[in-house]
C-alpha cells in the first residue's frame, strides 16, 4: 500500500506536486488529520502516527496514475482533449460583470445563474489578495461571486508589496474543509485543470465532502507562475515595462500586460519557463479535460471567453443560463468559426502535451521519475 511517504518520494522530491492540497484535504476530512500545508502550500507530515496507512492520498494524486481509468470513465474522456459536446464563445449579458471578468466573465455569469436558481449554495472561486497572489475562497452570495471575477493587476498595493514571492496558484481544494464545516449540500468549484482533475479522483472513490460538488468549472491553463524579485525583473526587461505602469495582467496565446495608458504589451508562453512552477512543465492537460464546462480566452474575440461544453450537465446548465446571465456568441455569419474555435483548442492542448512528454523524458534522462499521462 503506497501512502504520503511515497507521494514525498515520488512527487514532492522531484518538484512534481501541483500544490492541489487534494491529499491534506482529504486526509483531514476522513482520517486522523496525519497532514497539513506547510507554509510554501506543499502538504507535510502534522503527525505521522495519525497515518492509518489507507492510501487514499496517494490515490486521488493528479500526479501519479491509479485511478486513471476510472476517472476517465466517469466523465466519458476521449482521446485526443477529453469528451466536447460543444465548442463555443459565450460572455456575461451583464456589462458590469462583463467589466469585472478575466475575458467575457462567462465563469462569474454562470455562477451567478446557478445561485440566483438555487442550485448551488456557494462556490469555491479564488479572490485576488494582492497584484500576483490569489486565495482559495468559498463565495456564498452573488457580491462574493463577483468580487472574486477578473485577474487583475492592483497597482494600489504600493511597492512594499514586491518585496516577497508571489504565484498566481491557488489551492482551491483546500476550501472543502469550510465547505463540510458549513454543512453545504451543492456547490461548484473553479480551478485549473490540475485542481479538477484531483477532484475527479475524490469522486471516483465517492470520498465526503467532494460529494458536493455537483458542477466542475475548469480553466485554460498554459501554467501558472512565480512573480519573485528575480522573475519580476527578467519580465519587465522581456516586455520593456514598468510594474508601476501595470494595470492588468491575462493569459491567452501570450502573456498580457496590459499597461495604464491603454498599450499592452505581449511576451511568447514559451520565453516564461523561467518563472513557471515546476510541476507546470510536466503538466500535459490545456483545456480542463476532466471539467463539465472549460474557459479560457484563447480562440475568443476581446470581451468574450471560449466554452468547451464536456458533460451533459455542462450543456445543461449551460443552456439554462443562456439569454439569461449569459449571451452565445452569434455564428450566423461566421460558419466556419466554431471549428477554427475547436482547432486552436487542440493545438494548443497537443503543444503542451508535447512540452509534458519532452520536459518528462529528459527529467527521466536525469535520472527522475516516471509520472502520469492522461
Ligand atoms: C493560472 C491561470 C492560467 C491561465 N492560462 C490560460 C491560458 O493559457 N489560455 C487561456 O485561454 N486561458 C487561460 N486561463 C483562463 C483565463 O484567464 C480566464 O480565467 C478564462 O478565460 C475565464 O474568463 P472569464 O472572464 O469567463 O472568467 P471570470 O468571470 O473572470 O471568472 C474567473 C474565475 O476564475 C477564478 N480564478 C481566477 N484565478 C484563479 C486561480 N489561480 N485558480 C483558481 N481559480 C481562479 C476566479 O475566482 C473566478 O471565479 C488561465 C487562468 C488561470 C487562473
Ligand atoms: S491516513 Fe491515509 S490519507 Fe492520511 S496520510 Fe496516511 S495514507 Fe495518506
Ligand atoms: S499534487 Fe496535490 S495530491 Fe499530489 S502531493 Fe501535491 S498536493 Fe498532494
Ligand atoms: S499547468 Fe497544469 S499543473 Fe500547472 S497549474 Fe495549470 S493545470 Fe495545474
Amino acid at each position: 500500500m503506497k501512502t504520503f511517504y511515497h507521494l514525498m518520494k515520488e512527487v514532492q522530491e522531484p518538484g512534481l506536486c501541483h500544490h492541489c492540497g487534494g491529499c491534506v484535504t482529504f486526509c483531514t476530512a476522513i482520517n486522523y488529520g496525519a497532514l497539513e500545508s506547510g507554509p510554501d502550500g506543499r502538504p507535510r507530515y502534522k503527525d505521522k502516527d495519525k497515518c492509518i496507512e489507507c492510501g487514499l492520498c496517494y490515490s486521488i494524486c493528479p500526479v501519479v496514475n491509479e485511478l486513471d481509468e476510472e476517472t476517465k470513465r466517469l466523465v466519458g474522456w476521449s482521446a485526443p482533449i477529453g469528451r466536447v459536446l460543444k465548442m463555443t464563445v459565450a460572455r456575461a449579458a451583464d456589462p458590469k460583470v462583463r467589466a469585472q471578468g478575466t475575458d467575457g466573465g462567462a465563469v462569474t455569469a454562470l455562477l451567478l445563474h446557478l445561485l440566483n436558481k438555487r442550485r448551488i449554495d456557494g462556490a469555491i472561486v479564488s479572490k485576488q489578495v494582492g497584484p500576483f497572489q490569489r486565495q482559495p475562497w468559498l463565495a456564498t452570495t452573488p457580491e462574493e461571486i463577483v468580487a472574486a471575477a477578473g485577474f487583475h493587476f492592483d497597482t494600489s498595493h504600493g511597492p512594499e508589496m514586491f518585496s516577497n514571492v508571489y504565484s498566481t496558484y491557488s489551492p482551491s481544494i483546500t476550501q472543502l474543509e469550510q465547505v463540510a464545516k458549513k454543512h453545504l449540500q451543492r456547490i461548484a468549484i473553479v480551478g485549473t485543470p490540475c485542481q479538477i482533475n484531483t477532484l475527479r479522483r475524490m469522486e471516483v472513490l465517492g470520498i465526503v465532502p467532494s460529494d458536493a460538488i455537483k458542477y466542475y468549472l475548469g480553466l485554460f491553463c498554459t501554467g501558472n507562475f512565480h512573480f519573485g524579485p528575480e522573475q519580476r525583473r527578467r519580465l519587465e526587461e522581456l516586455g520593456n515595462f514598468k510594474w508601476q505602469d501595470v494595470h492588468k495582467i491575462n493569459v491567452k496565446e501570450d502573456l498580457m500586460i496590459h499597461l495604464s495608458d491603454q498599450e499592452v504589451r505581449h511576451i511568447p508562453l514559451d520565453k516564461l519557463d523561467f518563472m513557471k512552477r515546476h510541476a507546470c512543465l510536466y503538466c500535459d492537460d490545456y483545456s480542463a479535460e476532466y471539467a463539465d464546462l472549460s474557459f479560457g480566452g484563447l480562440g475568443a474575440p476581446a470581451g468574450w471567453t471560449t466554452v468547451a461544453v464536456r458533460t451533459p450537465i455542462g450543456r445543461a446548465i449551460f443552456a439554462d443560463a443562456r439569454d439569461v446571465e449569459l449571451e452565445e456568441y452569434d455564428f450566423k455569419s461566421e460558419p466556419d468559426y466554431a471549428p477554427r474555435l475547436m482547432a486552436k483548442v487542440l493545438e494548443w492542448s497537443l503543444m503542451k502535451k508535447r512540452h509534458a512528454v519532452e520536459h518528462e523524458e529528459s527529467h527521466r534522462g536525469e535520472g527522475g521519475l516516471k509520472v502520469s499521462g492522461g
